[in-house]
């Protein structure tokens, strides 16, 4: 007899495998061991998960191994950064936090306290995230690292159709003629997804042709029937050129225009502006190459388009979703099988958060905090008096820290993340991070980078030891069981953020006794909403097993539609999809003379995120040990930096050294760094110190993607950049003397 198994979601990337995860006592097997001795539990592709039919990669596959590794095991504290973390009870802990939001309350008011989670959070720790500030403290500073992810997937979406959530489903990928992946590296950052396509072309190789839009040779562009290797920024004005081009050869579909869309004037005369001629000299590519993919939207073939990072990380982020949803609306490619805008999303729980309301302009089902209907609705199901959530949007991720730069936040609290390896000009979140009066840090290991910032660590049950949601790319929730007991004396985020509740004194509204109580008033909050999910519980996806939404009360289980929009009735106000017409702006910061070179970020099959928990795995370790520049030979011999030797890489904010690989897979005058070494790893090379922190305005998503830099070997620093930093150093010196 085998122990049983259990079911759950990966805890990983969007794409969300299912995994079934094996007890580490198995009958005539010896119990496997972590290097600490910790038991492991195996993982390995869920058959019956309907979104990856038992398809697994490497990091969801070894993810039993990074479970005990590392963990933090009891609150921390010290009162300043200089001084030693001391071990402190929950009780003192939490009374800490309390006492600090009741003092800031009283002096500066709701808006001095601020949260950033995280796309790790299980529905439920989110949900109760925006009641404790949202609700109880009546401020919208919430936001979450989705900020950093697919903000402008969800601004893309709202504007142009008049809600956020993706239409499409995986099982698009199995009928769709043609499949645009612009700015996303599938085969590395969604790989079972990635691999579901490379069967199907495998499969039918005549029936379906890959398009990429990437500035590097990806393994996903390797794959690619075409692909287009624009210079970075210039994707905008590429699907303005193929909408173009669709026009000019009456590829439009007229009657879906005029039936279900408007704006479309406004769009028609920006996008004749953008002649091919044009647009192939603006992105570096040939004109032929050009027209061979607008050729692929006009013949209207079942056309779908994923995205992820490479268009949501830029300041004209929600432009360029919008731009490329016009494509869709132009040719009537959405709401179809095998058709329509899909966005990839990066974390296993970041849909979740969005429905929950876990970004600091949303409330719970797709609620705007700035709708006085929407607000009036959450307050009487929280039982807070009206008025109490606040009309303004909070501060966004990277507002949050400009606000501590400003001396404005006395209460930070860091949940499920690590900002000081992900969020662009990493220097200043340093700083920014020593002006806050108490910086909480609420986290399942024991040594991530922001943890080297805080003065509270609040060791968090993770993924596998607490029952939860999740919902993953295609709007589809699993059900995550607590398969392992809790590790130390740590406690889920959602039980912390409903003692804290309590303690302020909001005590009927925060007393649950489990997270399902907490799922089923969330679940309620969505009735009547696009993602209505009031049909789903704890139960129902445990005994069912995971279903899509929209699930209002009554659905039969996997009856419920796989696609949004299949009436091509849209979420506004007139039932039309929105056309766009912005204007292509290119980079925030493009290169110059003095940093002639773009970077671009991006990251490696078996590294997730900041390495908390890849970091941890032998196996993934070995795959990439270490971080590597890419650089085009005509570029390495112009910057004299030669293969595997080191090279160090300046921006106008700061320089780090990476060993150099030099590759024709990308093209010249862009180089590439992976972001996920931190500070303290071995090889410690933060990306992220070099980004600036241009966001796109409306989605107020930091481009990422996207700053120039100057390469050099790593014994010599180019002296204009020498003269640049020191110019912009006493500049900011001047802007923010509080500081220095
Ligand atoms: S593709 Fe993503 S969700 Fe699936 S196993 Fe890999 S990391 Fe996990």
């Amino acid at each position: 007899m085998t122990t049983p198994s259990v079911r759950s979601q990966c805890p990983y990337c969007g794409v969300g495998c299912g995994l079934e995860l094996l007890a580490p006592a198995q009958p005539g097997q010896a119990v496997k061991r972590d290097p600490e001795g910790n038991p492991i539990w195996t993982a390995r592709g869920d058959r019956q998960h309907p979104s990856s039919l038992g398809q697994v990669c490497i990091k969801g596959a070894t993810v039993g191994e990074t479970l005990s590794r590392g963990r933090l095991q009891q609150p921390l504290y010290r009162a300043s950064l200089d001084q030693d973390f001391q071990p402190v009870s929950w009780d003192t802990a939490l009374q800490t936090i309390t006492d600090q939001i009741r003092t800031t309350l009283q002096s500066k008011g709701p808006d001095a306290i601020a949260m950033y989670g995280s796309g790790q959070f299980h529905t439920e720790d989110y949900y109760l995230a925006q009641k404790l500030l949202k609700g109880a403290l009546g401020t919208n500073n919430f936001d979450a690292n989705s900020r950093l992810c697919m903000s402008s997937a969800v601004a893309g979406y709202t504007r142009s159709l008049g809600s956020d959530g993706p239409p499409c489903c995986y099982e698009d990928i199995d009928h769709c003629s043609v499949a645009v992946l612009i700015g996303t590296n599938t085969a590395e950052c969604h790989p079972v997804l990635f691999q579901r396509l490379l069967k199907r072309k495998k499969r039918n190789p005549n029936s379906l042709t890959i398009v990429v839009i990437d500035p590097r040779q990806t393994n996903t562009a390797k794959a690619a029937d075409i692909h287009l290797a624009v210079a970075p920024g210039t994707d905008l004005a590429l699907l303005h050129g193929m909408a173009h081009l669709v026009l000019r050869e009456n590829g439009q579909d007229v009657s879906f225009i005029d039936q279900h869309t408007e704006n479309y004037k406004p769009f028609f005369d920006v996008v004749t502006r953008w002649t091919p001629r044009k647009v192939a000299r603006f992105c570096g590519i040939p004109e032929k190459r050009l027209r061979d993919v607008a050729e692929l939207f006009h013949r209207r073939q079942r056309v779908l388009s994923l995205w992820s990072m490479g268009v949501n990380q830029r300041r004209e982020g929600t432009a360029v979703v919008q731009g490329l949803i016009n494509l869709h609306l132009l040719s009537g490619q959405i709401g179809k099988e095998g058709a329509g805008p899909f966005s990839l999303t990066g974390q296993p729980n970041a849909m979740g958060g969005r429905e929950a309301g876990g970004l600091a302009h949303l409330l719970p089902g797709y609620r705007l905090v700035t709708n006085a209907e929407h607000r009036s609705q959450v307050e009487q199901a929280w039982n807070v008096p009206a008025g109490r959530i606040s009309p303004m949007p909070g501060l966004a991720a990277w507002q949050q820290v400009e606000a501590m730069e400003r001396g404005e936040l006395e209460l930070w609290w860091v949940a499920a993340t690590n900002p000081l390896v992900s969020m662009p000009d990493l220097e200043r979140v340093k700083a920014a991070m020593q002006r806050c009066p108490l910086v909480v840090v609420s986290e399942a290991y024991a040594d991530s980078e922001t943890s080297h910032y805080a003065h509270l660590l609040l060791p968090a049950s993770q993924w596998s030891e607490k029952a939860g949601a999740m919902t993953n790319s295609e709007r589809r929730v699993t059900y995550c069981p607590a398969y392992r007991p809790r590790h130390g004396d740590s406690r889920p985020d959602w039980e912390v953020f409903a003692d804290i509740g309590r303690r302020l004194g909001f005590v009927d509204q925060f007393s649950y006794h489990s997270s399902a109580e907490v799922y089923a008033e969330f679940t309620r909050l969505t009735t009547g909403r696009l993602c209505d999910m009031s049909g789903l519980s704890h139960d129902l996806l445990a005994q069912e097993g995971p279903q899509q939404w929209p699930f209002p009360q009554g659905s039969a289980p996997t009856q419920t539609a796989k696609r949004l929009y299949t009436d091509h009735h849209f979420a506004t106000a007139t039932g039309r999809a929105r056309f766009s017409n912005d204007k292509p702006l290119g980079l925030a910061e493009p290169p110059c003379n003095t940093f002639p070179l773009v970077l671009t970020v991006g990251r490696y099959l078996g590294q997730w995120h900041t390495m908390t928990r890849t970091g941890k795995v032998k196996r993934l370790q070995t795959m990439h040990p270490e971080p590597v520049l890419e650089i085009h030979p005509d570029d390495a011999r112009a910057y004299q930096v030669e293969d595997k030797q080191l090279a160090a890489i300046s921006s106008r904010r700061g320089h780090i050294t990476a060993k150099v690989q030099v590759s024709p897979r990308i093209r010249r005058g862009t180089v590439f760094l992976p972001m996920h070494w931190g500070f303290t790893q071995d090889k410690a090379c933060e990306a992220n110190v070099l980004m600036h922190d241009q966001a796109c305005p409306v989605s107020k998503q930091p481009e990422l993607k996207a700053c120039a830099v100057v390469v050099a070997p790593a014994v010599s620093v180019v002296k204009p950049v020498e003269q640049e930093m020191g110019r912009l150093k006493a500049l900011r010196n001047l802007l923010t003397p509080a500081l220095h």
